[in-house]
C-alpha cells in the first residue's frame, strides 16, 4: 500500500534490533485517515472470506482492527495482555513472547466472545517472528473457530513470522513488506500497486 510505505519512509525510524519505530501514526499517536484507508484495504482483501469476527491483541492492533471491522461490519475482539493469569475459567489464554519488550505475557480472550461457527480474521500491527499471531492461533484452536485470514500492517519479511502463517495454510495479507533495514534505511518488497 503506497500511502503506508510513503508514511513509513517519512516518519519511521529504524532502531537497533531490527525494530521500526512508527509511533507518530500507528503505535502511539494514530493517524485516523491512514488507519481508515488501511481498514478499507483489508476489508477489500478479505471481503469474500466470510469473516464473522476480527481478533487482535491490545493495544496497537486495535486501531487497524476496528477500521477493518467497521468496513466488514463484524465485531472486533482484542486479546488482553497479562503478566500472569490465575482466574482462567472463563478465558482462553496463550503465552506470547514479546519481540520488542523481550518478556512473556499471557494473552486472554473471554470465552463468550468466540463461537465455534466463527470465521476469524486476525489483524495486527507488525509481523516479526509470529509469536503474537501464534498465540491467537492457539486461542482459536482452543475455541475451535476457523482462522480465515491474517492481515498485517507492516511485515518484516526477513523474519520468521511469514512461515508461521503460511505453514498453517492461511491467507496472509500485509500492507507493507519490509525486506531489510540495510544502512538504517527501510527497504520494501517492490510492488506495483
Ligand atoms: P512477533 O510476535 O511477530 O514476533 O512480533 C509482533 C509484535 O511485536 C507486534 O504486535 C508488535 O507489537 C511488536 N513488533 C515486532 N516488530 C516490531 C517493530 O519492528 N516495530 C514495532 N513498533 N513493533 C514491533
Amino acid at each position: 500500500m503506497r500511502a503506508l510505505e510513503q508514511r513509513i519512509l517519512k516518519d519511521g525510524r529504524v532502531l537497533p534490533g531490527e525494530v521500526l519505530k512508527v509511533d507518530n501514526f500507528l503505535n502511539h499517536q494514530i493517524d485516523p485517515d491512514l488507519m481508515f484507508a488501511m481498514g478499507s484495504e483489508f476489508a477489500q482483501l478479505f471481503r469474500e472470506a466470510g469473516i464473522t469476527k476480527i481478533l487482535t491483541v491490545e493495544s496497537s492492533g486495535i486501531a487497524p482492527a476496528v477500521m477493518t471491522g467497521l468496513q466488514l461490519h463484524v465485531p472486533v475482539v482484542f486479546a488482553r495482555k497479562h503478566k500472569s493469569v490465575t482466574l482462567i475459567d472463563d478465558l482462553y489464554t496463550a503465552e506470547v513472547y514479546s519481540y520488542t519488550k523481550k518478556t512473556s505475557n499471557h494473552i486472554s480472550i473471554a470465552k463468550k466472545f468466540l463461537q465455534a461457527d466463527d470465521r476469524v480474521l486476525i489483524i495486527d500491527d507488525f509481523l516479526a517472528n509470529g509469536q503474537a499471531v501464534q498465540g491467537l492461533f492457539d486461542i482459536c484452536d482452543d475455541a475451535k473457530v476457523t482462522v480465515a485470514g491474517v492481515g498485517i500492517v507492516i511485515e518484516k519479511v526477513f523474519q520468521t513470522g511469514h512461515k508461521v502463517v503460511t505453514d498453517r495454510g492461511v491467507q496472509l495479507e500485509s500492507l507493507a513488506k519490509i525486506t531489510s533495514f540495510e544502512g538504517d534505511q527501510v527497504h520494501f518488497l517492490t510492488t506495483d500497486d
